[in-house]
């Protein structure tokens, strides 16, 4: 008997409408393979009208709370979901991460898989019932709840088939697979029919948000067999697998932007050994991810610092850079967030010079100015305006003739 892994977003369980129809999609594939999990997320906007909830309780937020308030919405849409396949006679049995052995490290709100302990979901599959598993959550060696960062159930489904070696993982969302571009931002953008995983893991890394970049590095590390499609059509989504597999790279493939993007200068900087770890170590001391750094050229044995953090850490940033930049004895500090990163990714980048060149000059038509720049083998990034971002999303969209159909 096969073991195919569901799992449905929050705008697929969003009301109890569309709750009846995954689990009409549920008790299909139930019919096919014989064996399923399910993996739900919070109903619609669930997620963050709990975050409105816990903001209203003062301005201390306990990260312990907030997880176990959080998971909280996804333990709702499992428990609905069971109850409905119940009324359809399809039995079936929902688990929180918690009862579904899902372990993870003490980071709440950011929380890693550790280890699955699959055996309550083996013994529910083997007595003939539908497993629902509570996405996006975990519990800590210490049995503290924890959460895996927004997105998070994507990686509850992907390590879920990893761990039960499942034939078929199938991430069912609003839109009908990858496409190659955010299709909200860029109207002419095009379905994938198949992706690799490196190239989906920069494009989500980006700010693709169709799927958690964690979930697709477990994808690659595990060699499970992705789909993305949609809950609302019958057709084919989206595959997301090894290179190998795949007939042809293109250049590019896709076009990704991210928001949630800060800049941070220090100006003045003395020009010594030492100086950019006393940076960044600080930073690091915080949990802050820096992103791109830019550091001028000398001048008078000092130099300017810039790099980028997640906007969302600019709060936390400020005092630690503030603190720093006085030590150093820089001459003054600047924190912009009124910028964007936007990216192009494409594994047959490697073997194609000029691609990074075209995408600036792509840029520059358009009046844009690049305030930074970063490359891996398979992509580019550059750090735009934010006004700028849809213009520069299409453009580069149409420059790289994303629209048109593969040879
Ligand atoms: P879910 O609630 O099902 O997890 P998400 O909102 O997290 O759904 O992810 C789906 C959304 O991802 C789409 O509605 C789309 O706007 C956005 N998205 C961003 N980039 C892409 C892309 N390249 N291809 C498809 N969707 C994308
Ligand atoms: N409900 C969580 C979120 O909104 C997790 C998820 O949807 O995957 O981020
Ligand atoms: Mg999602």
């Amino acid at each position: 008997m096969a073991l195919v892994v569901q799992k449905f977003g929050g705008s697929s369980v969003a009301s109890m409408e569309r709750m009846r129809r995954v689990a009409q999609l549920v008790a299909a594939e139930r019919e096919r393979s014989g064996r399923v999990v399910v993996v739900v997320s919070a109903m619609g906007d669930t997620t963050d009208e709990l975050i409105s909830l816990a903001e209203e309780t003062g301005p201390l937020l306990d990260d312990r709370e907030m997880d176990a308030l959080l998971s909280t919405g996804e333990q709702q849409s499992a428990a609905l979901l069971a109850m409905t396949l119940h009324n359809l006679g399809v039995p079936a049995v929902s688990l929180t991460g918690w009862q579904a052995g899902i372990r993870t490290e003490a980071a709440f709100s950011r929380a890693r898989i550790r280890r699955i302990d699959p055996e309550r979901i083996e013994r529910e599959l083997d007595a003939g019932r539908v497993v629902v598993v509570a996405g996006f959550q975990g519990v800590t060696a210490g049995q503290d709840i924890t959460t895996l960062g927004r997105g998070g159930s994507d990686t509850t489904a992907v390590a879920l088939a990893a761990v039960l070696k499942a034939d078929e993982c199938d991430i069912y969302t609003d839109v009908d697979g990858v496409y190659t571009a955010d299709p909200r931002m860029v109207k002419s953008a095009r379905k994938l029919s198949h992706i690799s995983y490196d190239e989906m893991l920069e494009l989500a890394s980006l700010g693709a948000i169709v799927l958690q970049p964690r979930s697709v590095e477990f994808a690659k590390l595990y060699g499970v067999r992705v789909q993305v499609r949609s809950s609302f059509t019958r057709e084919a989504g989206t595959l997301v697998l090894e290179v190998g597999e795949m007939e042809q790279e293109r250049i590019v493939t896709g076009v990704a932007y991210d928001l949630n993007v800060a800049k941070v200068a220090l100006f003045d900087v003395p020009d010594r050994p030492g100086i950019a770890s006393a940076i960044f170590k600080s930073l690091a001391a915080e949990s802050i991810n820096v992103d791109m750094i830019i550091q001028s050229a000398n001048r008078d044995e000092r130099n300017d610092i810039s790099f980028t953090i997640a906007r969302n850490d600019l709060s936390r940033a400020v005092p630690v850079v503030e603190r720093v930049g006085r030590e150093l004895g820089v001459s003054g500090l600047a924190f912009g967030e009124d910028v964007a990163k936007v990216s192009i990714v494409g594994a047959g980048m490697q073997s194609n010079p000029g691609v990074a060149a075209a995408m600036f000059e792509a840029l520059a038509s358009q009046g844009i100015n690049i305030q930074m720049i970063s490359t891996s083998e398979i992509r580019v990034s550059c750090v735009i305006d934010a006004a700028s971002v849809e213009k520069a999303v299409n453009a580069l969209h149409r420059t790289f003739k994303l629209d048109q159909p593969d040879d």
